[in-house]
């Protein structure tokens, strides 16, 4: 069966250019699955193996939901790794290129804090990072996130592995309830369930088994 088309979604129109540039087409299992929810507003557990397309489905629920106009984090993304941090944020500017002027700021640890510094006082509209660096910019008053309505957590899995619970503890706690919450990992623990139990507001669930 043919994948179905990023037209059958009702995006911004100029986000759908920018995904027919970037020769876009269709949606993979998980986007299709996901991204309906995601513009609806809803909060959503998404399972799906590494390379079936997470990222462009959150980076996009991400932009459909941003005011370009209010120069605030109304987005945060938390990563496990630099890496990992570094891709979604690649990601997500180009989903943005030449169609909103989105200021993606990344914040990872094992980086020098003065250029972080320095692009938080510049502020940002979405910001991507790893839990400790994003907890530790918290704990300095450096970072708000009282404006934040989209809170993604990408490969949750990995970031419990790593023992980050208590550091998402901390950056979720001052986050406004009346959020968007999504949490995309490629396996299911335990945990994992009975943080979504916590941090999410009557979650659809979207499961992939294969990759596309
Ligand atoms: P995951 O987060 O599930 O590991 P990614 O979102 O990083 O997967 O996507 C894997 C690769 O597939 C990326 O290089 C991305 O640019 C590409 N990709 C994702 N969705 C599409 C799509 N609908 N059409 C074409 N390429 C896509
Ligand atoms: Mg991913």
């Amino acid at each position: 069966m043919q994948n179905p088309s990023f037209s059958q979604l009702t995006l911004p129109a100029d986000l759908y250019e920018n995904l027919k540039s970037l020769d876009y087409h269709t949606m993979t299992p998980v986007q299709a699955q996901s991204l309906p929810l995601l513009l609806e507003g809803k909060d959503v557990i998404a399972q799906a193996k590494t390379g079936s397309g997470k990222t462009v489905a959150f980076g996009l629920g991400v932009l459909a939901r941003l005011d370009v106009k209010k120069f605030r984090v109304q987005a945060l993304v938390l990563c496990p790794t630099r890496e990992l941090a570094d891709q979604v944020a690649r990601e997500v500017r180009k989903l943005a290129r030449g169609v909103h002027n989105v200021k993606v700021l990344t914040l990872c640890g094992g980086m020098p804090f003065g250029p972080q510094i320095g692009s938080l006082e510049h502020g940002a509209h979405i910001v991507v990072g790893t839990p400790g660096r994003i907890e530790e910019h918290l704990r300095k008053e450096r970072l708000s996130l009282e404006h934040v309505h989209t809170l993604v957590l990408d490969e949750a899995d990995r970031m419990l592995d790593m023992g980050f619970q208590a550091s998402l503890d901390a950056i979720i706690a001052p986050i406004p309830r009346q959020r968007q919450t999504l949490l995309f990992s490629a396996t299911f623990p335990e945990q994992i369930e009975k943080i979504a139990n916590n941090i999410m507001q009557r979650p659809e669930r979207v499961t992939v088994e294969s990759p596309q």
